[in-house]
């Protein structure tokens, strides 16, 4: 799979080294496993969670070859995702009876939260949908003009007040012209900041405030864009968003930048949220839909 590359390679080579000159999985081995696994990004408790199972399975069988090692991780990893992510969303698709349907866009700066709303929106919009876009991000210097260019890029409409104008009023705006215009698709971007959770609460809870006057159950999706090269940090950050908001999908950018994607494995495993997207790199068609079993494939072949 182009974009995991590095995790690929990483993880085989790692991997491979692991169980060089083993035919059965022991100690030695599970230590080694539980290396690959942390030096891959899938975090501590995931770690465990994974190393727990697989030793489980040794104990069951009294013995496991290292050959059956790659079958094993492969059916434990992707019995993980399974858990989080139900469905495989095969295709950029909107539920029907949702209309527009709203999506807000949170995260901190950096991540890649603007190029996903500008990936996302030549998608949809390639697949036929009328997007409408909202530069809610009014305090980031520079974010409405990059969202307004991406606009363009892509051919949507981005409502804007400029900078330093109140979110809430840019996102009411963006929903009424989607009501007015009959749009497919709403996405809102907002402010990245952390600094004080009080002010990040209030701040989407008055966004979604201004939406339900609109369309009471909006916004119909809240998505926290992570970048996935930066490891325990996008660990914390998700734990920050998920206390201040109610998170239900994420996007994970930057995987082809890294060799630990595993960052994706314990983020959806901790988080009990579904990884809807992931971002392989900087162009417009440089983000997928995330599917579960291509994922885990990606790592072992
Ligand atoms: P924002 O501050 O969160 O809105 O971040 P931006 O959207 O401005 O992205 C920050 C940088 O990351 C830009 O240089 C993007 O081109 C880059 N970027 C975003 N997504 C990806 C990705 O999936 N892969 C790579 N390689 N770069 C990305």
């Amino acid at each position: 799979d182009k974009g995991l590359e590095k995790t690929k390679e990483n993880f085989f080579s790692k991997l491979g080294k692991a169980v060089a000159g083993k035919s059965t999985v022991d100690i030695d081995v599970l230590d080694e496993l539980e290396e690959v696994l942390v030096s891959s990004d899938v975090g501590i408790e995931t770690t465990v969670k994974i190393i727990d199972r697989v030793e489980a399975r040794v104990a069951k069988d009294k013995y496991l070859g290292t050959s059956e090692l790659n079958v094993i991780l492969r059916e434990e990893i992707a019995g993980l995702l399974s858990e989080n992510n139900t469905e495989d969303i095969e295709d950029f698709e909107l539920p029907k009876d949702k209309k527009p349907y709203v999506i807000l866009v949170v995260g901190v700066n950096g991540v890649g939260k603007t190029t996903t709303i500008g990936k996302l929106s030549h998608q949809f919009k390639q697949k036929g949908y009328k997007v409408i876009l909202g530069a809610a991000d009014t305090f980031r210097a520079a974010a409405v003009d990059q969202i307004k260019l991406w606009g363009e890029r892509v051919g949507v409409p981005v409502v804007e007040h400029g900078m330093n104008t109140d979110p809430a009023s840019v996102a009411f705006d963006a929903v009424k012209k989607g009501v007015d215009e009959q749009a497919d698709l709403v996405i809102i971007d907002t402010a990245g900041r952390l600094h004080t959770k009080v002010n990040l609460m209030n701040e989407l809870s008055k966004i979604k405030k201004v939406i339900q006057k609109f369309i009471p159950d909006a916004p119909h999706e809240v998505m926290l864009v992570l970048d996935g090269s930066t490891g325990q940090n996008a660990f914390i950050q998700a734990q920050e968003f998920t206390k201040a908001t109610d998170v239900t999908s994420l996007a994970i950018t930057k995987l082809d930048g890294t060799a630990k994607g595993g960052v994706v494995i314990g983020i959806s495993d901790q988080f009990k949220i579904p990884v809807k997207y992931i971002g392989v790199g900087e162009k417009m068609e440089e983000l997928q839909v995330f599917n579960k079993m291509a994922f885990v494939e990606s790592f072992f072949t």
